[in-house]
């Protein structure tokens, strides 16, 4: 079955380029030119993926990533004006699970939805669930659990607590973490980890003290 890419973009001749060039991959495609239209279409079309631009008439893209997020863990590929936003938009958990600078070329769009469906599907197919201390994590449902209780995280964060998760105290370098949560390799550094690790921690509520920092090399687990 063809997957569905929801493009979420208003100015009409980039999306126009992108549809073009995602059905010729043999993707399926839905359009929406402002975040109150991009919302509703993901509503009802359950998109596999959603390209996301960052600056939207009615409801801007931060805002529809935060509402999309607070509900599923779609893969979101955020399109960005600026490489200097990347950063503080990482810091700002928005749980997208790459970034794609503009001007970018409609090939390089479609070889990240490859790759971040490539990894969503490669957790999919390799179900595990995992209990640490209070913790529960369920990589191939997204899920996370403290205390029993559902926490609203997202797939790069899911995925950086699995590979922690997997080996419980052992420290895990910053540089494996990032591998981990596939987050935009090419704006790969140590600070994208720590902001993932300091909005995961923000989230476990309670259960964020299972998670150690280990000074100048990484994060761990608490075994205790
Ligand atoms: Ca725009």
């Amino acid at each position: 079955m063809n997957q569905t890419i929801l493009i979420v973009e208003d100015e009409v001749r980039l999306a126009e380029i992108l549809d073009d060039y995602l059905r010729r991959e043999g993707y399926r495609t839905e359009r929406a030119r402002d975040g109150r239209r991009a919302l509703e279409a993901w509503r009802s079309v359950r998109p596999d993926l959603i390209l996301l631009d960052l600056m939207l008439p009615e409801i801007d893209g931060l805002e529809v990533a935060r509402r999309v997020r607070s509900e599923s863990s779609v893969p979101i590929i955020m399109l960005t004006a600026r490489d200097e936003e990347v950063d503080k938009l990482v810091g700002l958990g928005l749980g997208a699970d790459d970034y794609v600078v503009k001007p970018y070329s409609p090939r390089e769009v479609v070889a990240r939805i490859k790759a971040v469906l490539r990894r969503v599907e490669g957790q999919v197919t390799a179900p595990q669930r995992m209990i640490v201390g209070r913790l529960a994590i369920d990589a191939d449902q997204y899920q996370v659990l403290c205390d029993g209780a559902k926490v609203s995280v997202t797939a790069a964060e899911v995925r950086l607590l699995a590979l922690l998760a997997k080996e419980p105290g052992r420290v895990r370098y910053r540089a494996e973490l990032l591998a981990a949560s596939g987050t935009g390799e090419r704006f790969a550094d140590e600070r994208t980890v720590d902001a993932h690790v300091k909005n995961l921690r923000r989230k476990l509520g309670s259960c964020a003290d299972v998670v150690e920092t280990v000074r100048g090399v990484g994060y761990r687990l608490r075994v205790s």
